[in-house]
């Protein structure tokens, strides 16, 4: 038993593991809606190697093991979080993905692969408005995307060693600017929380007053950070606005767009981001809502030539690439890189405009049905105009809240609704996200059913 693909014959022993695995994995979808979105228990296969390697046989069984245990994002009722089920071209960009693990650092490990994420990128930035000079690359998630985009609007304005600068963001951006300040060097008082409005939205009469009160302590600023899409209920900062202050003030804009920046892709949708176009930098997450398989992120630039400039160290191990480009481990934190771009290409080809149109739509259509569903004089909600929303009893204290909430959240999980829990200003919430195409109107009839009884 080889276990390496015979690079000379057809390898019937891998044919028959792979048919074998995504058999076991084709039922494991089918059986997900007679389940629950959380195991209630679960056997974890052994986690070591032994002494001898085992056969494929045992191998499929211990991934049957693991299948069993695991969370189910494609059970209708699963709605607690940004993790739809993936589209079925998605899985299979990943499989091939692993098969020929090329690599992204450099254009010789990775001919077609690195041009096809070039290709990708620059289609994202058309969509979103970016103009001629744009251009982007992939990461491992939005929370890296969102660290280069700092580290690049710092090293842009010149402050790489100036531990004092600031960036802005509203007081619900997400966290994962607080541990961007970490890596990045930088003190608790770099991030300026700017408070946000009854919405959820930065609120806009705060920037000019809180730069000017920065300057007077002789500290500089790098960036201002706008949410399209904050992540408790979906609200989307006053871009056009910001992106004023911004050119006024010459300050990097960043819009932290992992959850609403997709929208841009659509006509139909658009007008919701169209002040997407005025950002030198975008974090786009298909993974959150198109069911790209995990991860799919980019990061999208108006200048590409910034990514290179702050990232390049040159690639002395590697052939250069034609022309004046750079390798893609000259673009970003990451070196050796997986090329997640396969899967989000198929993934959108799979879909195509039509199919990507009607993903973005229908999760608006579920969040809206289900806010219409809910007795708001009990109530209160808490949305933006995408496809989330929170939600927390009217005239409770913050304790009461808290008991309603995980008591509700057990209730559920019990009628098989898997919803999130977040602590949300002073209390706890109940957040569904409708990024599930599997969810019927009944599903969420139900569920609100459920919710609207549980005061009286
Ligand atoms: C999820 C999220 C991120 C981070 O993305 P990861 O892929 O989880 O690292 C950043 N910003 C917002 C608004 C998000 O919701």
């Amino acid at each position: 038993m080889d276990p390496f693909a015979s690079p000379h014959n057809l390898d019937r022993e891998l044919h028959s593991f792979l048919a074998e695995a995504s058999s076991n994995l084709c039922y494991w979808f089918a059986e997900s809606g007679s389940q629950a979105p959380m195991p209630d228990s679960f056997d974890l296969p052994e986690a070591f190697p032994n002494k001898k390697g085992v056969s494929n046989k045992v191998l499929l069984n211990d991934l049957q093991s693991l299948m069993n245990g695991s969370y189910r994002p494609s059970h209708p009722r699963a709605l607690a979080h940004l993790d739809p089920p993936p589209l079925s071209a998605s899985i299979v960009g990943e499989l091939i993905c692993a098969g020929l693990n090329n690599n992204l650092l450099a254009e010789e490990l990775s001919p077609s692969l690195t041009s096809l994420e070039r290709k990708l990128c620059k289609w994202f930035c058309q969509k979103l408005g970016l103009g001629d000079l744009s251009g982007g690359v992939a990461a491992s998630g939005g929370s890296l995307s969102n660290l280069m985009a700092l580290v690049m609007a710092r090293n842009i304005a010149g402050l790489e060693n100036d531990t004092s600068a600031v960036f802005f963001a509203s007081e619900d951006c997400h966290v994962s600017f607080s541990k961007s300040l970490r890596i990045m060097g930088l003190n608790k008082e770099s991030l300026q929380q700017v408070p946000t409005d009854e919405k959820g939205k930065l609120d806009i009469s705060y920037l000019s007053s809180n730069l000017k009160k920065i300057k007077s302590q002789g500290k500089k600023c790098f960036a201002v950070v706008a949410t399209a899409g904050t992540t408790v209920r979906g609200a989307i900062d006053p871009l056009f606005e910001i992106a004023q202050f911004c050119k006024k003030e010459k300050i990097w804009l960043h819009v932290d767009g992992a959850i609403g920046g997709i929208y841009g892709l659509s006509a139909k949708t658009s007008e919701m981001v169209k002040d997407l176009a005025s950002a030198d930098s975008i974090t786009v997450n298909p993974q959150k809502l198109l069911g790209i398989a995990k991860t799919s992120s980019l990061l999208l630039v108006a200048n590409k030539n910034h990514l290179s400039s702050t990232f390049s160290t040159g690639l002395p191990y590697a052939e250069s690439i034609k022309g004046n480009d750079f390798h893609g481990g000259e673009l970003g934190i990451q070196g050796t890189r997986s090329a997640e771009a396969l899967k989000l290409w198929i993934g959108l080809r799979q879909l195509g405009e039509e199919g990507i149109e009607k993903i973005l739509l229908d999760s608006i259509k579920r969040r809206c049905y289900f806010e219409s569903k809910i007795d708001s004089s009990r109530f209160k909600i808490i949305s933006g105009p995408l496809h989330l929303l929170a939600l927390t009893p009217i005239n409770y204290t913050s304790s009461q809240g808290s008991d309603w909430s995980m008591k509700m959240r057990n209730t559920l999980l019990v009628n098989k609704f898997m919803l999130s829990r977040p602590l949300y200003e002073d209390r706890f919430y109940l957040k569904a996200v409708m990024g599930n195409p599997n969810t019927k109107f009944e599903d969420l009839k139900l569920l609100a059913n459920l919710i609207n009884q549980s005061i009286n």
